[in-house]
């Protein structure tokens, strides 16, 4: 049996679909262990993995989430956790590091201890045709030349890092030998683009610990859900906007508040249950429509349960996969700009009405269960480990 090292960000986005992974290789007799912040201890214990906890806590991102104080964090964090992280890992000896694609210093980490490592990824596989946002571009140095305290403090972190083998330029985008991606190959554009190294395991979704305040048994058909993730806040306008949209459709309306208060929607029509989290592959697997930002884990989480999608993105990749979602026919996409009670109610009402959405998002459903999830990615990590120590004892023996 092996170690196996968990070095990702402490974000929902990237946690959830590691946790049934992490659980499963538990399962098969390996030991485990995760390095997150204190807000995801709970829930990676659970798992059954030892936690190693960041030093600093929980780390929010310095600024709105867009891809420069993206790299400005990832630039930042790498450079304060690396010591501890190399030092933790000294002492767990793992066989294998598993890093996000958006965790440089789990990479780091892994090359300057000569350890093989897979990387995660919880949005696309990025090449030219699906680029990731925070790759080398115009708009990237736009926004640096508008911001400029989040692009000194990057270079000053760059600089603390200088000679460890930090990736060039997208911090985001860090492969490796073996690449797990949290989709289907139907979803990813031009996955066929895709050398071997990436593997597209789909969805890991296990089961999540219960919320009894949650009484999902009661919610009313057709459910209409909507939500814009943990880490793009909305505000209150449009979300009332959603709940308002969608009352005279709907049986029950949930809407996830995320950081902003419910209290601040109201008053509120009386279908309308509005909460700050509610456990969303429990209210997926009632609903008949989701009114989402396009992170992609909720996306996945939908096509997982068959949902057809109003997409509206904010930020990051979600114009990449609300675009991918439309042009899969699962769903519409609107510009958050263009967002009025009457439009999102008209698409509301023709994702209910025109059965091709039901019929694609079916056909997505489909891919995403056929792709294999968690005990799939667990599978691959486990050929890796085979291949990993196969080479050692070729390196030994030579
Ligand atoms: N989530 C949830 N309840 C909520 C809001 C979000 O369980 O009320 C979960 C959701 O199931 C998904 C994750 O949080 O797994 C959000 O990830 P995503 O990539 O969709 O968006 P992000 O929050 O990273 O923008």
């Amino acid at each position: 049996m092996s170690t196996v090292a968990f070095v990702n960000l402490a974000m929902h986005g990237h946690v959830n679909p590691t946790l049934p992974l992490a659980a499963e290789l538990v399962r098969r007799g390996h030991s485990v262990g995760y390095h997150t912040a204190p807000a995801f201890a709970g829930s990676v214990a659970a798992t059954g993995a030892r936690v190693f906890l960041y030093t600093g806590g929980d780390r929010p991102l310095p600024g709105p989430p867009m891809p420069l104080t993206m790299l400005d964090g990832l630039a930042r964090t790498t450079a304060d956790l690396l010591p501890s992280v190399l030092a933790d890992l000294r002492e767990l000896r793992p066989d294998l590091v598993v890093h996000g694609a958006a965790c440089p210093w789990g990479a780091v980490a892994a090359r300057e201890l000569g350890v093989p490592a897979a990387a995660l990824f919880t949005t696309f596989a990025f090449d030219r045709r699906t680029p990731s946002p925070t790759r080398a571009s115009w708009d990237l140095l736009a926004q640096a030349a508008a911001r400029p305290a989040n692009a000194g403090s990057y270079l000053r972190s760059r600089w603390r890092l200088r000679r460890r083998g930090l990736p060039l330029l997208d911090l985001a985008d860090v492969r490796e030998p073996l690449n797990l991606v949290f989709t289907s190959r139907a979803f990813q554009p031009g996955a066929d683009a895709f050398d071997g190294s990436y593997r597209f395991v789909g969805p890991s979704l296990g089961a999540r610990p219960a919320d009894p305040s949650f009484r999902a048994g009661l919610l009313r058909p057709p459910v209409l859900y909507a939500s814009l993730g943990t880490v793009f806040d909305g505000g209150p306008r449009l979300l009332r906007t959603f709940a308002d949209a969608l009352a005279p459709l709907g049986g029950t309306v949930v809407v996830a508040t995320g950081a902003t208060d419910p209290a601040a929607l109201e008053p509120l029509p009386g279908n309308v249950l509005a909460r700050r989290f509610v456990p969303q592959p429990e209210v997926l697997a009632r609903a008949a429509l989701f009114v989402t930002h396009g992170g992609m884990n909720s996306v996945n989480e939908a096509m997982y349960a068959g949902v057809p999608m109003l997409v509206v993105p904010q930020g990051a990749d979600q114009p990449l996969v609300a675009r991918r979602v439309a042009e899969l026919g699962a769903g519409l996409s609107i510009d958050p700009a263009g967002v009025t009670e009457e439009a999102v109610r008209a698409l509301a009402r023709r994702l209910l009405r025109e059965p091709s959405f039901r019929a694609a998002a079916a056909t997505l459903r489909l891919a995403q269960h056929e792709a294999g999830g968690y005990a799939r990615a667990a599978d691959e990590l486990e050929h890796h480990l085979s291949r990993g120590s196969a080479d050692a004892c070729r390196l030994s023996s030579s």
